[in-house]
């Protein structure tokens, strides 16, 4: 694969930064990684792993001559960042996040960014429920959705060349407006999320049950809802306090049909839980034909005993 960038800086060396170096060095997609994480523990685990070919303790310093920078830290540290960033960014470079919101972050950072700067924001939809530098693996992006929101006016070569660049590891990659980008996740990522956080809170308050047979019996249903709730709390803190307004929207839409579901119940409406579970299942089979899962029972989990 061809070099799309000479010198790419990731500010934050988690999960996603680890990623993208791990894939761009797999595919030769870059000159030269830079890399900078506030804690000199994860400087110096990124040292170790070696995924970066050179670690510094500012990122100020990390941007110095990249003609990619990609903020990589929770959404709601990007703006301190971007401020930090800011003078030290050459004419032409572009500007990238991968944070889960991102009109929260346009307005965070955007102010920040140069005129002479392409800022073009993205979201990766792809995760695991593991976070820092040891987390990160070079095929997390493929057949995976990137999702871009340039601004109205972005300069076209600069999105096209970030687009190579996630194509180069292995993601397919869309464009959109960044409210509708919001919106969208709130259906799809954000809710259900705190659907599954508010599930493992729940049975963690019937202390009665929780105390040895949630665990003993999880593999029911409730295992997939601890694996979502494992995931990092400073990162879906921030995506709760800066999506606030998509998410309260899809959580009222939910209350709404979970009363009817519940009423259903209670009536005995069998008819309607048969109709409801029916479409439901038939969602399933489009995310599959998607290609976005696979169709093994029990997600493709082996079987013990
Ligand atoms: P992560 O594994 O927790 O890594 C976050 C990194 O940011 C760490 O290296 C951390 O450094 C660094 N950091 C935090 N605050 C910082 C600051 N003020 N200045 C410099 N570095 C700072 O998180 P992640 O999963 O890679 O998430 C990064 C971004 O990707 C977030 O915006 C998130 O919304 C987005 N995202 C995540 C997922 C997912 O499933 N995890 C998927 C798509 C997009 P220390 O280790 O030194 O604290």
């Amino acid at each position: 694969m061809a070099r799309v960038y000479e010198r790419v800086a990731l500010i934050g060396l988690g999960l996603i930064a680890g990623s993208m170096a791990h894939a761009m060095k797999r595919h030769g997609l870059a000159g030269h990684v830079a890399g900078h994480a506030r804690s000199a523990e994860t400087r110096e685990a990124a040292r170790q792993i070696g995924f970066v070919d050179s670690v510094h303790a500012t990122a100020a310093e990390a941007v110095q001559g990249a003609d990619l920078v990609v903020l990589a830290v929770p959404v709601g540290a990007m703006s301190a960042v971007a401020a930090e960033i800011a003078p030290h960014l050459q004419p032409g470079t572009t500007l990238t996040d991968v944070g889960s919101v991102k009109q929260a972050v346009i307005d965070a950072v955007g102010p920040h960014v140069p005129e002479s700067v392409h800022f073009i924001p993205s979201h990766p939809l792809a995760g695991t429920e593991h976070s820092g530098p040891y987390s990160g693996f070079a095929s997390l992006f493929e057949n995976r959705w990137w999702l871009l929101t340039p601004p109205e006016g972005a300069d076209e070569a600069a999105v096209q060349r970030l687009r190579s660049l996630y194509e180069g590891m292995g993601a397919n990659v869309d464009t959109m407006e960044a409210g509708h980008h919001d919106m969208v996740l709130a259906v799809v990522s954000h809710t259900p999320h705190l659907i599954a956080y508010t599930m493992v809170g729940v049975a963690d308050h019937l202390r009665r049950v929780s105390q040895s047979e949630v665990i003993k019996y999880s593999a029911t249903g409730f295992r997939d809802f601890t694996r979502i709730a494992a995931s990092d709390p400073t990162m879906w803190r921030d995506v709760f306090l800066t999506n606030k307004e998509a998410t309260l929207d899809v959580l009222g839409r939910f209350t709404e049909e979970l009363f009817v579901l519940q009423r259903a119940i209670r009536m005995g409406d069998g008819d309607h839980l048969f109709d409801y579970f029916t479409r439901t299942r038939a969602i399933r089979r489009g995310i599959i034909e998607a290609g976005q899962d696979i169709d093994a029972p029990d997600f493709g989990r082996g079987r013990k005993g």
